[in-house]
């Protein structure tokens, strides 16, 4: 058996693999960049080593600084989690000449999977289906656009090393073939160092159902059924469960079948996935699925097929790697309930789901009954622009697709999270989504629906915002009362809430900086009361508060104080309210918007479009910015002309620099 083993990863991942190493009586060791010193995964390890500085590929991507740690801490194995060096053949190869073994499948089974045109010719010859398109090596602009007007509208353009929703573009018409091919080509190149593309076509209401498999070095492959992975927002999963809605055992025993020949056609060992699409539209028929990729790794939504089978997945994959045999048989396996897992990402719904950094001020995890979560990072850490911005992963459990959801749900709907932005509301309507629930759902359920999810600009909450200034100017009322020495009985300015100074009508004017807008605020106290108006003219919101129930109208809210302000929180959904400093210049021109188009996050131009002086229209493309591997586009906030091009491609751009000057008409 191994004794020791290093994680090559960070996050969630990490301290999960951990956890079931620890179980089995495994010394754990960690390795971390520099951004990372202080993180959950770091904290949980019996010893871990820096390796680097925060970009990934000087730190978690340096298999030769990763295999170096391993040799001089005595690992015997290294678990390479999911990303980063986990479908890395070289990788692979490297650890077995250093006498370590990596718990994955053989290097050749990596390299037969890894690039999803060369995958998709195997699976042809192993008479797995496949979706109609070319998989071919001739990479002509030209004659891609001619194969794919043969194929016929719409067509998918992937980077044939693509993963993660990455690298891949739906193209509808002819005219838009080029700009999505160099789009699919530079996110093909700047994230898997391949611009290679395949084209096919684009099936109508897709379903992503994939098949978990696992092999052993004794020639035994057995699969663990299915998840359906539709859940999807720009081809990035969201929700995934198990089993799939609507799955037949005719259907299930077929994709059952053509998964482990998949594994077999490589002489697959460890855990993998066999991703399948399937043609939702006449719903789940036997001869509807056609392969689309082998993950040969473990995946991110495991923990729905643990639920269902009551294995632990992890510890699977390290029996395998130390050449057991495959704990159970086929036959042996059964599926108990039904299980859903939510991503719990820190970004914005609202505003495009841009990845939101910062320190997570407040985050707490509700425990009940069928619930499990796998967090990467607890209260106060830092979610940095420089990796993947999940918080963690919520796993419900229950005895039928019903029980599980409302199980997530609810958990989702008490999960709070403070700080940087999250997706837990979305996440949460998700789940209550009636269509969802009666599972009529395909691949685009969630982009035709955002609106209903709340995923769209919002207005800020007005009645909870006028509250948040109420408590504030409250605060500093009693702050300045405790500083000239008249009420220093009362410690804490929080729950003071007598002595309040009654007296004539007086007015107060001031500016609050609500996620990020300034807001005009005024506060008029009558003889018992507080009269708060927020917002300017036309668009105001009042409320009135006693000060004497003050108490128990903040505990109506769940809200995290900090040093800058106060995150409030209703339905999940999260209103940052500060006080104005005026002296505060960073905080001014972020909430400016005088034509000054800045970066929403920390990344790297990679396209600017227009130079100074070009004419623009309201919404125009001005630049792109790539980020967490991911392009945003920035737009024209209104029609003018460029005034000022700050930046130029290549430059790494911090959150709120400015980027492009736009001067009105
Ligand atoms: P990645 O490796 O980046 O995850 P995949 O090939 O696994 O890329 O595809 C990701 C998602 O894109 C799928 O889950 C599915 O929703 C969608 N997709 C892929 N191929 C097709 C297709 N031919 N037609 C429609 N949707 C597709």
């Amino acid at each position: 058996m191994l004794t020791c083993v290093l994680i090559a990863n960070r996050g969630e991942i990490a301290a999960r693999v951990m956890r079931t190493a620890r179980r089995l009586g495994l010394r754990t060791v960690g390795v971390y960049s520099e951004a990372d010193r202080t993180a959950l995964h770091v904290r949980e390890a019996d010893e871990a080593h820096l390796i680097g500085p925060a970009p990934a590929a000087q730190s978690y991507l340096r298999g030769d600084v990763i295999l170096a740690v391993a040799k001089a801490a005595g690992a015997d194995c290294i678990h390479p989690g999911y990303g980063f060096l986990s479908e890395n053949a070289e990788f692979a190869e490297a650890c077995a000449a250093a006498g370590i073994v990596f718990i994955g499948p053989r290097p050749a089974a990596i390299r037969a999977m890894g690039l999803k045109d060369a995958a998709k010719a195997l699976m042809q010859k192993a008479g797995v289906p496949v979706v109609r398109g070319y998989h071919g090596a001739n990479q002509d602009g030209k004659f891609l656009k001619e194969k794919a007007y043969e194929i016929g509208y719409p067509v998918l353009i992937k980077a044939v090393a693509g993963g993660g929703g990455k690298g891949m573009r739906r193209v509808d018409a002819h005219a838009d073939f080029e700009e999505a091919l160099s789009g699919a080509q530079r996110e093909g190149q700047a994230s898997f160092g391949n611009g290679h593309v395949l084209i096919e076509k684009y099936i109508a209401s897709p379903r992503h159902i994939e098949i978990q498999v696992f092999g052993d070095a004794h020639g035994n492959v057995v699969h663990l059924f299915e998840r359906d992975c539709s859940l999807q927002r720009r081809h990035q999963k969201v929700i995934e469960e198990a089993p799939a809605p609507g799955m037949s055992a005719d259907m299930r025993a077929a994709m059952g079948q053509a998964a482990v020949e998949a594994a077999r056609a490589v002489g697959y060992q460890g855990a993998g996935t066999v991703e399948f699409i399937v043609d939702g539209a006449s719903g789940l028929r036997a001869d509807g699925f056609f392969f689309m990729e082998m993950n040969t790794r473990l995946q991110v939504e495991h923990p729905v097929t643990e639920a269902i089978t009551g294995l632990d997945l992890v510890e699977w994959q390290f029996r395998v790697a130390a050449g057991e045999k495959l704990p159970l048989a086929q036959a042996d396996l059964r599926i108990n309930g039904h299980a859903v897992e939510a991503r719990l990402y820190a970004e914005d719904p609202e505003n495009g789901f841009l990845p939101s950094t910062g320190t997570l001020e407040e985050l707490t995890f509700p425990l009940g009954e069928g619930i499990r979560v796998d967090a990467g990072c607890a209260r106060l850490d830092i979610i940095s622009p420089h990796y993947d911005p999940m918080i963690a992963k919520i796993i419900a459990h229950g005895a039928d697709r019903t029980q599980a959801l409302d199980r997530l749900e609810a958990a989702l709907r008490r999960t709070i999270v403070a700080g940087p932005r999250c997706n837990v509301a979305f996440l949460a309507a998700l789940c209550g989504s009636a269509e969802f629930r009666a599972g009529r759902f395909d691949t685009g359920f969630i982009g035709r629906n955002l609106e209903a999810l709340g995923a769209v600009a919002q207005k800020p909450d007005a009645g909870l915002i006028a509250t948040a200034a109420a408590r504030l100017w409250l605060q500093g009322q009693r702050l300045l009362q405790m500083a000239s020495g008249r009420d220093s009985a009362h410690r804490s300015p929080w729950s003071a809430t007598d002595g309040f100074q009654l007296g004539p009508v007086r007015r107060t004017e001031f500016w609050l900086l609500v996620n990020g807008e300034k807001v005009a605020t005024s506060i008029t106290c009558h003889a018992d009361e507080l009269a708060v108006t927020v917002g300017a003219a036309g668009d105001t919101a009042s409320v009135h508060c006693f000060p004497a129930d003050l108490d128990r109208f903040y505990s109506q809210l769940e809200g995290v104080l900090t040093v800058r302000g106060a995150h409030y929180l209703r339905n999940g959904r999260q209103t940052d309210v500060v006080l104005f400093d005026p002296l505060d210049i960073d905080a001014e021109t972020e909430a400016s918007s005088d034509g000054i188009v800045v970066s929403p996050m920390h990344g790297r131009l990679v396209m600017v479009l227009v130079g100074v002086g070009d004419a623009v229209a309201r919404g125009q493309k001005l630049a792109v910015i790539e980020a967490m591997k991911m392009e945003h586009a920035l737009l024209a906030p209104f029609a003018g002309t460029v005034a000022e091009v700050l930046a130029g491609v290549g430059a790494q751009v911090a959150q709120g620099a400015k980027i492009v000057v736009i001067s009105g008409d």
